[in-house]
């Protein structure tokens, strides 16, 4: 849906002089203004009487504008204690003067009385909390005396009304920059989800709506002392929910202030104060503000496409666009609280208090369960890159590779409820997502490599991967890295020395065989050794002459191109190559775990086994293939595949399913278009960059490893010994917290930050998080 807005009318100030002299006698200075969609001008006549006379645009039609003038004329009665433009007759005694162009177009002019003023806008507001308390007096006075009034015309459909903001979703496809992009659409979901569903339980008035900075008029006292003169522009004017007025007011009066929630506090409190506001309507504010800032920006990227030359539309874009990026960083809840604190009213009540919530689970659940910090987070919303608690703090997540392209990424979320609603089945019936997904995902993949098959988990891949090589060579034998972790399942715990050598571990499996974890930081060769590499390998060569002396048949070596549990290792250059020809040579397959580092979380490719030049017989995924929705994947040759299907039936009674193929097809879109892995890339070498800097000036920073953002930073109390530093990496990483960023340990020694954040975090975000650890490490070390 597109808004019907004509181009404004265009009438020279020498055609609006002969048109005011013959129809209301009037002669002076003409002034063309900025204006929106209508043309406005300035009149100043010889004995210095000032008018605003106003064109309207085409979209205005004549009831509209007749609304507009009851609707003053009723306020002009009012006592209020600012002004409202007043409207003067032509000399016929009309209100509304039919004009034509030089070109004969017709359009409806009005003269009105000049308000005098400066514009809010042009105020500095971080200083003038009354003048904001007097704005909301002022609206709450409005709405006030508006609720008496019942308008016919009011009920019309009107595009800048907040409640149809969802019918003009599309125009963000004229927002050019992805990450704007998905922010406004984070919005709209969000407006979606929150407000949409409370519509019938809102209350409906006839509103100003239209209360940004350059409609609102100030003067100031010979004491010094600001306040609010006056309100112009009516054209917005319309019935809807009371909310959306305050909400309109807060996102141009607060839009450039430093905190602008603290900005937020004095407008409402004035608002309150003559026409209080629910709890409802206090909950659904942030939700609402929002919605008006991307209506704006919307209508805004959607006017600089029809006009590019007119400028008008940009004024406050800037203004409006960082507001709702600092708007995504502060917690819905924490507005709540804010908001509702200072109108005197007590906390909202929320869930259940995390210490019930720990008592519950270590009841009801298995206490083989972990949880992150020593006082665990209780999260209840994600937006994008950051994480909200139930107290109201945000946290930035370095710790969710999961939520690959942010979480709650609006195409993700409704790719999935789409399909939700429609159907959701299995395998065993034909559906266009199961091959289209298949077909998409393969596209990414070598072409070797030409079967899906669609699971629910990592484990369930690797799983899967394990039974695909036994079946395809006949044999058990597997080869795994040190530290590595490959799933949950009892041939994966086995085949995981990052479990099996663990607590509570019970040694490895019979058919396993580990080899050396390939650290050239801190294992036996090092980065110094230009054959570290093909020394590795070589344990591994050794290691399948053996097996094959003793005549056990290798099926398979597993292995993540990055090693994650072993603390963010990257495999030294060249080591895949020299281990997958000896695997092959040995009849076995090369498995490429990549359900922590695939889909382009390195930077340099899409696929981690990319890096070391190898194409994989079995590639298996996890993690961010869903952006948090429970599925994965396993993709491998048509000869394994065919000599799995052996005749014994696969089934997976969730993999596969048209819901999983739809939202693992928007990952998939999702990454392409906001090409995020080159965003990864850049990021990835902004925080690999600051972090070595911090390594020259703080020792304790023994490495510096990993790809794109796939991260780890290795702490050490001694360079000379490597001895590593678990404690400080706990202390490290609890502080972050207390600074609202969210990062984890790894490592066979605990002692690695490990840095995995959603694709979309922004510079701002790797400055911060460089910033604080700096900060982190000067007070700890
Ligand atoms: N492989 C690797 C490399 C992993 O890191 C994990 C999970 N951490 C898995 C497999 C298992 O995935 P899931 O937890 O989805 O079963």
């Amino acid at each position: 849906m597109r808004p019907t807005i004509s181009p404004p009318p265009s009438l020279s100030p020498d055609e609006v002089e002969k048109i005011l002299k013959q129809e209301f006698d009037l002669s002076g200075q003409i002034e063309l203004l900025p204006g929106d969609i209508g043309q406005n001008f300035h009149v100043t006549t010889g004995d210095g009487r000032e008018f605003l006379f106003k064109i309207a645009n085409p979209v205005e039609d004549r009831f509209s504008l007749e609304a507009q003038n009851k609707v003053l004329a009723y306020l002009n009665l009012q006592n209020f204690d600012f002004q409202l433009p007043k409207i003067i007759p032509n000399l016929k005694g009309a209100e509304i003067t039919e004009i034509k162009d030089h070109r004969g177009h017709c359009h409806l002019a009005r003269l009105f009385t000049w308000l005098k003023g400066e514009f809010l806008a042009e105020i500095n507001l971080e200083d003038k909390p009354d003048l904001l308390e007097d704005l909301g007096h002022v609206l709450g006075s409005l709405d006030r005396a508006l609720a008496d009034l019942t308008l016919p015309h009011a009920r019309r459909y009107w595009h800048w009304d907040l409640k149809n903001l969802l019918d003009w979703q599309e125009l963000t496809a004229y927002i050019s920059s992805s990450p704007r992009k998905r922010l406004v659409e984070y919005f709209l979901l969000q407006f979606e989800t929150e407000v949409v569903p409370e519509f019938a339980h809102l209350r409906r008035s006839l509103i100003y709506n239209d209360a940004n900075d350059y409609n609102i008029l100030v003067t100031k006292s010979p004491a010094g002392h600001w306040k609010i003169a006056g309100l112009i522009d009516f054209g917005d004017m319309v019935e809807s929910y009371l909310l959306f007025e305050p909400a309109v007011a807060l996102a141009y009066t607060i839009s450039s202030a430093e905190d602008p929630l603290e900005a937020a506090l004095p407008l409402l409190k004035g608002y309150n104060s003559v026409l209080p506001l629910s709890e409802k309507e206090i909950r659904l504010l942030y939700y609402c503000l929002a919605g008006r800032l991307c209506l704006s920006l919307m209508m805004s990227a959607y006017q600089q496409h029809l006009r590019p030359e007119d400028n008008y539309v940009t004024i406050s874009e800037k203004a409006v666009w960082r507001l709702l990026q600092k708007w995504q960083t502060i917690n819905p809840l924490q507005v709540e609280d804010r908001f509702r604190a200072a109108l005197g009213l007590k906390p909202a009540p929320r869930g259940l208090p995390s210490e019930l919530i720990i008592n519950l689970r270590q009841k009801h659940l298995s206490r083989s369960l972990s949880l992150h910090y020593r006082r665990p987070l209780k999260i209840v919303r994600g937006a994008l890159q950051y994480l909200y608690d139930e107290e109201g703090k945000t946290y930035l997540d370095c710790i969710n590779n999961v939520a690959h392209v942010g979480h709650c990424h609006p195409r993700v979320v409704r790719a999935g409820q789409r399909q939700s609603a429609l159907l959701n089945t299995n395998t065993r019936f034909l559906h266009d997502y199961l091959v289209a997904y298949a077909q998409r995902l393969l596209a990414t993949l070598p072409e070797s490599l030409k079967v899906i098959f669609l699971v629910n988990s990592g484990s369930e891949a690797n799983e899967l991967a394990l039974r695909l090589a036994y079946t395809y060579t006949g044999r058990r034998e597997m080869i795994v890295i040190d530290h590595a972790y490959h799933g949950n399942t009892s041939a994966l715990i086995d085949l995981s020395p990052y479990k099996f050598k663990g607590p509570g571990g019970q040694g490895q499996g019979v058919w396993t065989h580990t080899v050396t974890m390939p650290d050239t930081y801190r294992g036996p060769y090092r980065s110094s050794d230009p054959e570290a590499a093909q020394k590795y390998a070589q344990e591994v060569i050794e290691l399948i002459a053996r097996l094959e002396a003793e005549g056990k048949g290798l099926a398979g070596f597993i292995a993540e191109t990055v090693l994650g549990c072993g603390g963010q290792v990257p495999l030294p250059e060249g080591y895949l190559k020299t281990v997958y020809q000896a695997v092959r040579k040995a009849g076995g397959v090369c498995i490429a775990d990549e359900v922590q580092i695939g889909f382009g979380r390195l930077g340099t490719h899409f696929w981690g086994f990319e890096q070391q030049q190898v194409v994989p017989d079995i590639v298996t995924m996890g993690k961010p293939i869903g952006n948090g929705h429970p599925l994965a994947a396993v993709a491998t040759t048509s000869e394994i595949a065919a000599a799995f299907a052996n005749g014994m039936e696969y089934f997976n009674t969730f993999g596969g399913n048209p819901v999983s193929c739809a939202i693992g097809l928007a990952v998939l879109e999702v990454i392409e278009e906001e090409q995020l892995q080159a965003h990864a890339r850049r990021l990835g070498e902004r925080l690999q960059q600051g972090f070595r800097e911090l390594q020259q000036k703080y020792p304790v920073i023994g490495d510096v490893r990993g790809s794109g953002l796939f991260l780890g930073v290795e702490l050490i109390k001694d360079p000379a010994t490597l001895e590593p530093a678990p404690e400080l990496a706990t202390t490290v990483v609890e502080a972050l917290k207390e600074e609202g960023i969210l990062f984890s340990t790894e490592g066979p020694f605990n002692n690695v930050l490990k840095i995995k954040p959603p694709l979309v975090i922004t510079k701002e975000d790797a400055d911060r998080v460089l910033e604080t650890l700096e900060r982190i490490l000067k007070d700890n070390t």
